[in-house]
Order: structure tokens, then sequence, then C-alpha cells
């Protein structure tokens, strides 16, 4: 199936490029599919095929694969100053001008931005940031962080050790002090006979229990996705932040919002928090901050943590911490755009009629005999293959379903992803009708097919 010419790109890939999160038997089978040119929400790839990409990149291009104002951005700060850093007082005015229009579109009255190159390393900040500023505070054995099973934080050690993946125990991950809660999934974590507000109370009498278990005053944060990206999509369970949150402000402990995905419009509203009714103390940026144009994350602290810190540091003189490209100009200048872009009445507005025409194929697809349930927010959203849909019986793990399926939309020009037993869908903000209707027709094709095969 696949090219055996060694001078092929496929062949050149394997040969010199290590693949990262990738199911390798599927590349020994296909080969890598290798990009070289993007339009609209399309990919083109070496043999000048077209693929409609339903998962808008990694979750970021959401504006598409060649979008002219934000190239002119860049390329007008490349012009203008084409690098700086951020370190002993010197900093960009585009790093000024991010901050500030940061802070205005963000949740907070007030409070101040540090920036990164990822995800991942906005979660290491953060963690950096909660320890130094507890230890000042008089509180240096306040280090624990709370996240969830499923939760996807990043892949550094320390956002790694946040992520509540199993497969992170092949590296000895998680590092001591990172405790992970129950996924608050209902339709997998309920128990028979257990109703949702059941669930919801049963998820926050957990957290209770945990801190009783471990003592207030070793713990340093609870960290949470919105929506859980990377786990599969998973929405929480009904109330569940209005359940945790009181908790947390009991006991003392900020509550992060980690909204690398859920942030700038993914979930329908312009940060998943505001989806879920709830205020943390902080946002995890990234993905979407510059539409997937430059590596760039952001903590933004709101105003109390972000007081906590300046005094922190006014303490010692300084904030040992930050990365040789944090708050590159390019990126701001991006960022900056990309922002004024997705925050713009077009794209919202598309947005908001994307969303009902997503849940509506989603609910159709989720009929078939083989998806147990479709879940998501906005325009994120995941469907379970299930061998019996009645007992939730997943397909047995050799089978690779899932795998199969994505193959299968490949072979038809259309990415999507494979994520444990579920397929996920994240479209760029961008679609038209047209697209939207020929990714749920493709993907349809696919779960037939594979269907047929192994049901
Ligand atoms: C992708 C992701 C990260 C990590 O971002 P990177 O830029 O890949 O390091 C962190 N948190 C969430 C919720 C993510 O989806």
């Amino acid at each position: 199936m696949r090219e055996t010419n060694p001078n092929s790109w496929e062949a050149r890939a394997d040969a010199h490029s290590f693949y990262g999160f990738t199911d390798l038997p599927t590349i020994a089978d296909r080969g890598a599919t290798i990009v070289t040119s993007g339009h609209g929400p399309y990919i083109t790839d070496v043999h000048g095929r077209d693929y409609l990409d339903a998962n808008s990149g990694l979750w970021n291009m959401v504006l598409g694969f060649d979008n002219k104002e934000l190239a002119e951005a860049a390329k007008a700060q490349y012009d203008t100053l084409p690098g700086y850093h951020a370190f002993f007082g010197r900093m960009s005015d585009q790093a000024v001008m991010l901050s500030e229009k940061l802070i205005e579109v963000s949740p907070f009255s007030d409070g101040k931005v540090f920036y990164t190159n990822s995800g991942s390393e906005a979660n290491d900040t953060l963690v950096k940031m909660l320890w130094f500023l507890w230890g000042a505070e008089g509180q240096p054995q306040r280090r624990k962080i709370i996240t969830r099973k499923n939760a996807y934080h990043g892949v550094t050690a320390v956002s790694a050790s946040m992520t509540g993946k199993p497969y992170n125990s092949v590296f000895g991950l998680p590092m001591d002090g990172f405790l992970h809660l129950t996924c608050p999934h209902y339709w997998r974590e309920g128990k028979d006979g257990e109703s949702e507000a059941e669930f919801t109370a049963r998820m926050g009498q957990e957290l209770e229990d945990m801190i009783a278990r471990e003592g207030a005053d070793t713990i340093a944060a609870f960290v949470a996705e919105p929506v859980m990206g990377a786990g599969g999509v998973i929405p929480p369970s009904e109330g569940y932040f209005q359940t945790i949150q009181p908790i947390l402000q009991k006991h003392g402990i900020p509550l992060i919002s980690d909204e690398v995905i859920c942030g700038f419009g993914r979930t329908g509203s312009d940060w998943g928090c505001q989806s879920y009714g709830f205020m943390p103390d902080a946002i995890i940026s990234s993905k979407v901050l510059t539409a997937g144009l430059f590596p760039m994350g952001a903590v933004i602290l709101g105003p109390e943590l972000s007081d906590r810190l300046t005094r922190a540091s006014e303490a010692i003189e300084e904030f040992p911490h930050g990365f040789t490209a944090s708050g590159h100009p390019v990126g701001c200048a991006i960022a900056l755009k990309a922002i004024e872009m997705v925050m713009s009445d077009e794209i919202k507005g598309n947005i908001a009629r994307l969303i009902p025409q997503f849940e509506a194929g989603m609910a159709r697809l989720a009929e078939k005999k083989n998806i147990g349930e479709w879940r998501g927010r906005g325009l994120m959203g995941a469907l379970e293959a299930v061998q019996d849909k009645a007992t939730k019986t997943p397909f047995p793990g050799n089978l690779s379903v899932s795998e199969r399926i994505a193959n299968a939309c490949t072979d038809q020009g259309l990415i999507c992803r494979p994520l444990g037993q579920s397929i996920v869908l994240a479209p760029p903000f961008i679609l038209t009708d047209e697209q939207l209707a020929e990714m749920f027709d493709k993907l349809e094709a696919a779960l037939d097919k594979v269907f047929a095969e192994v049901a």
C-alpha cells in the first residue's frame, strides 16, 4: 500500500525523523502523510492530494492554512523588529500590547501575563510560580498539584506529571506530589443506577477526601481543562465546577483553567470557564493564541495571583524564570492579529452558526449501532466506538478500530484523530456549510466501512 521507493518522502521521513505520538504500525503499513501546503481548512500532501483537516491541525489552526492577514502581520513584524527577548527589563512593544489585550479579553478585571513557547511550558511556568509564591508566603510545603485522570496538560516533566494518561508511566512519571482525581466522565465513570447529580457529588466528595488525606496545607493548586481535549473531548458532568470550586475556596487552593484548547471560541464562548460558569484564578493559553502560526503559550494570572507573585518577586528582587524566546515580538504580533480575528463578529458568528449543524451531524452519526455516545461542546466533539452499545463494551484493543476509522478517513481526504476508542473532531472556525457536510459524509463512509469489517 505504501511507496517502496527509498527516495520517496515517506521513506526519507522514516530514515531520519522521529514520529511523536504516532501509531508506528500505521506508519509501517501506510507511510507518513507529508504535507507541503494548505488552503482554507485543507492541507495538501506531496502527492498533490487534498485533505479536509477536521482537527484544525492540532486544535490550533482555526483560521485556515493560508491565512493572508496573519502572514502579513508576521511579515510586517519581521521587517520591523524580527526578534527580541523579555529579560533584564527589556521587552518588545508587541509583548506590551499583547498582555494588555489578553487581560482585556480575559474574564479577569485585572492581571498580568507571562509568555512561554508552548502550552507545556506554560503549565510548567504556572507550577513554578505557585511553588515560588507559596514559599515566599511562608508555606513552602504547599507543592502538590491536583489534576484529573485523562487530563492533558503537556509533555515536559512537570506538565506530563499533571497529565493523567497511563502512557506517562513509561517515563517513570508522574513525579511525586502530582495527584489525579477521577475523570468526571459520567457516561463511562458513572456507577449503575447513579444519577448524574449523584456522580458529580461523588466527584466533589473525592476531592474533599483527597484534601483531608493529603492536608490542605500541602496543596499548591487544582488545574483543570474546562472540557478535556486530548483525553477524548470529555465535558465535565453537570454542575462539576460548581461543586469543585467552593471546596477549593474553602481550603484556599487556587483553581487554574487550562484553556489551551478551550480558549478563544472553541467551546462557543470566549473561554471554556465561561461556558461552564466558573471563575478561575489563572488561565493557561496556547494553541489558538497564534492560530497555530507561531509557537507560543501564556500564563494569564488574575488579579489576586498576579499581586501575590509580584510581591514574592519584589521580596527577592526578581522572578528568576523565563525562556529565550518568551514574548517573541513576531509571535506577539501574530497573536494580536489572531485574537482580533478570532474575536471578530465574523468568526464568532460563523462558530455560532456552525455549532448547531455540528451537533446535529454528531447526533446523527451517534445513532449507529457501534457508536456508544457522542460528546462535546461547541466545535469540539468525539464519537465513541463500542462493540455493544447497551453494555458500553469497547472493541478489543487489537482491532485498532479508531486507527482504522481514521485511516479510512485519510483515504477519502479527511483528517480526523483517533483517541482511545473514539474519533475526535475539532474543525476550523472558518468552515463553510459545504465543508461541514463534506466532513460528516466522509466520516460516515469511513465508519460504515470499518464497522462492516469488525462488527
Ligand atoms: C496541547 C495542550 C497542552 C500542551 O501544549 P503544547 O504546546 O503541546 O506544549 C497543554 N494543555 C492542553 C489542554 C493542551 O491541549
